[in-house]
């Protein structure tokens, strides 16, 4: 953070200073939440957990070096005591960016933030000093301690919004106020507690809303090929840039294949020029990715040429996201355990099948291991079924569904569509999925390993790795 006075702390949060000697010391260091992070000067935020109480660890915190705590009681040691200790972060976080004057480009959507945002950050550090959401702490905790770590050399922020429901982002946008926000699509992800695709883009809908009009620099970057977000364009006073297949005037990728590894290849085309393409991150789905980052860039002065460079050149940084790792044994195993959707299922299913051409070659067979899509509400057995039908239409050869109920509609959808026998089991948990393979595996198989991040699916993956 910044350097700013305790005094001028407890002023923005509207707080009361407490058992602090010298309310002219400043805090500079990180602002955290965990006692075991404070580094010297750091604020260290008191939050109430669901196992312990950050009060509890304060005067760890200050022995740690920390210049204060914020909390909601006195507790002993130096303290800005506030009614809200997530609130006052939010006041700290808004006051912080006003006075750096940093860009703010927000993102929010269904599915594909976290990869987007990791794509963005990558391009726009080329610009300039870029601070970004680390992992996918994209709520009102996570977003405004990501905007504490910006310093008076950071050109842009790159924030993940993400939204549980109707408020939520008009909220994170009051605290880091954007000029630019991309919306990439609006899809069933957490349908069961928003009660519709409807509800979802009128939530996700607030991210434009909140820009500044078109005169005063606001941009909103939407998604033309989602009907719900390209709506989302009377809602804003913006100005629009489209990105996506149909967006003729904006930004879109042309002659866009897979190779045989499941890497995304195409033409970028941009309003003011053109560059080839080839991803390092797996399956189809980060096209659409590529291609919000993409217009983020080029309206933030990139050229076309760079822009397509840095995407080529363009890693992974948070993990469980389609990470491909070959063991020595020429068994290959795609970790997606982050997170499932049916987007996200049907995205994978398709790099799993690009990457079977190049397997069946060596001989290998493709194996889908899924489990469980969460908070799906009456959508759940429709869409277990339509993604165990897919695997089959995608000549998977193998489906191991992982799980309870949901795993069996998963394989009851694949037996369905494809008479399917004994290319389709279903096991109760993980264990039984890792004894599985591990007894089935053979050299030149590819493993995609994936469902919602409740269940825990990494595990599989990571005792396939384990034992080579
Ligand atoms: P969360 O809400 O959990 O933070 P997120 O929106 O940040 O999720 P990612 O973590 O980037 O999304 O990706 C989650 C899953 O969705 C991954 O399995 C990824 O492969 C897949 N995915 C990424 N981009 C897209 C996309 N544009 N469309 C569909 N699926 C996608
Ligand atoms: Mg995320």
């Amino acid at each position: 953070m910044i350097a700013l006075s305790l005094a001028e702390i407890a002023a923005i949060v509207g707080g009361q200073q407490h058992d602090i000697p010298d309310p002219g010391r400043t805090a500079g260091g990180p602002v955290v939440i965990d006692s075991r992070e404070v580094r010297p000067g750091s604020l260290f935020a008191a939050l109430p957990g669901d196992h312990v109480d950050g009060h509890d660890y304060a005067e760890r915190a200050v022995a740690a070096g920390a210049a204060a705590v914020l909390a909601t009681r006195p507790v002993g040691v130096p303290a800005i005591v506030v009614d809200d200790v997530v609130v006052a972060l939010g006041a700290l976080a808004r006051a912080v960016v006003e006075k750096l004057g940093t860009t703010v480009v927000a993102l929010t959507g269904s599915a594909g933030k976290t990869s987007t945002k990791d794509l963005m950050a990558q391009l726009l550090r080329r610009l300039g000093p870029t601070v970004w959401t680390p992992g996918s702490l994209n709520n009102e905790i996570g977003l405004p301690l990501t905007a504490l770590s910006a310093d008076a050399g950071t050109d842009t922020l790159v924030l993940e919004m993400g939204a549980r429901g109707i408020g939520h982002i008009r909220y994170l946008t009051e605290i880091t106020p954007p000029r630019v926000g991309v919306v990439l699509n609006v899809g069933t992800a957490h349908v069961g507690e928003f009660g519709g695709r409807e509800q979802i883009a009128v939530a996700k809908g607030e991210l434009v809303e909140a820009l500044p009009a078109a005169e005063d620099g606001g941009i909103a970057v939407l998604n033309a090929d989602d009907p719900l977000v390209r709506a989302m364009s009377t809602r804003t006073k913006a100005r629009v840039v489209l990105f996506g297949e149909s967006a003729d005037a904006g930004v879109r990728a042309e002659k866009v294949r897979l190779t045989a590894t499941g890497q995304p290849s195409f033409t970028l085309h941009t309003p003011t020029g053109c560059g080839d393409v080839t991803m390092r991150l797996y399956g189809e789905h980060h096209v659409s990715n590529a291609l919000a980052a993409a217009a983020v860039a080029h309206e933030l002065g990139m050229p076309a040429h760079e822009i397509a460079s840095a995407l080529s050149d363009a890693g992974q940084l948070s993990r469980w996201r389609m990470e491909v790792t070959e063991r020595a044994d020429g068994v290959t195993i795609v970790n997606d355990a982050y997170n499932a959707n049916p987007e996200s299922m049907r995205a994978a299913l398709r790099a799993l099948a690009a990457m079977g051409e190049a397997a069946s070659a060596r001989g290998g067979r493709t194996w889908a291991v899924l489990g469980p899509m969460a908070e799906l509400g009456e959508e759940a057995l429709a869409e277990h079924d339509a993604v165990g039908r897919l695997a089959v239409r995608l000549n998977v050869s193998k489906l191991v569904a992982v799980g309870g109920r949901e795993a069996a509609w998963l394989r009851m959808g694949a037996y369905n569509e494809g008479s399917w026998g004994e290319e389709s089991v279903h096991v109760s948990d993980t264990q039984a999925a890792v004894d599985l393979l591990r007894s089935e595996l053979r050299p030149g198989d590819v493993v995609l390993v994936k469902a919602s991040r409740s269940v825990g699916l990494e595990r599989v993956a990571q005792q396939l790795l384990e034992r080579e």
